[in-house]
């Protein structure tokens, strides 16, 4: 409605249309600011008005109060990220709102900059959460789901020290190389296609590729229990290549 009724608002915004609020994903939001965008902003449909039972605008929500977290984690101003809910019809709120919203931006200065924060500093400490956004989703799945019913709760669904445990307590996942008996299981089931695997070779876990999700842990066969969780601490390097070969007890004679 605003580009039809001809409203004014910031020059500087791009329009980036989805179907949903709900489709905003953490990483979207966070490629923008490694992109260099100064600001995100997120127009989502009113809350409690979605014709879907899915409500993704929730979900939006529940993202963004989290992202806001995580931007305070690494030092950047969370005001940088806004959403709002309106109708379609509400062209003049939205002109409003995302000119107000540009003014805040302006204000905040150049992202990184504002904050005092060394640009390649920046740089590398979004590159490490982008890498952790599967795993944040799949530790924080229920609270992205939940439904708030006052704006009163939206800074207790995450909290600080919420949010530097989870980057303090990073789980990695391991093959014991002394376990692991080639039986496959982990590598068919991994859905990032992170296990190296080979017959008869003992499987090892791409830690570049890891999203964490944890599948290799629960599947490995119990007689095994070849994949261990590593909390908050470095993985072992990986077995080199020439010595994954499993020589089976009734081949040694
Ligand atoms: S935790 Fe295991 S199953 Fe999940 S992505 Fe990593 S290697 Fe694959
Ligand atoms: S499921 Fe366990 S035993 Fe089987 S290949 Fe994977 S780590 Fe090895």
């Amino acid at each position: 409605m605003a580009g039809v009724s001809r409203l004014q608002y910031t020059t500087e915004a791009r329009l980036v249309r989805v179907m949903c609020s709900g489709r905003v994903d953490l990483e979207f939001v966070l490629r923008a600011f490694s992109n260099g965008m100064d600001g995100v902003f997120i127009g989502g449909c009113r809350l409690n008005e979605c014709n879907y039972i899915t409500h993704g605008n929730y979900h939006a929500l529940n993202m963004v109060l989290l992202c806001k977290k995580i931007m305070e984690h690494i030092g950047l101003n969370p005001e940088r990220l806004r959403i709002e809910f309106m109708s379609s019809a509400e062209g003049i709120v939205f002109a409003e709102v995302m000119s107000e919203f540009g003014n805040k931006v302006k204000e905040l200065g150049p992202l990184g900059k504002g904050e005092g924060i060394d640009p390649n500093e920046l740089k590398s400490k979004l590159a490490e959460i982008r890498k952790l956004v599967p795993y944040i989703k799949v530790v924080k799945n229920e609270k992205l789901a939940s439904h708030l019913k006052k704006p009163e709760e939206y800074d207790q669904l995450f909290t600080k020290d919420e949010i530097d445990k989870l980057f303090s307590e990073v789980i990695s996942y391991y093959i014991d190389p002394e376990k692991c008996q080639a039986c496959t299981t982990c590598a068919k089931r991994c859905p990032a296609a992170a296990v190296i695997s080979a017959k008869n070779q003992i499987h090892v876990i791409d830690q570049e590729k890891c999203i964490k999700c944890g599948t290799c842990f629960e599947v490995c066969p119990p007689k095994f229990r070849a994949v261990t969780e590593i909390v908050g601490a470095p993985v072992p390097p990986p077995i080199p290549e020439e010595k994954r070969t499993i020589v089976r007890k009734s081949k040694e004679k």
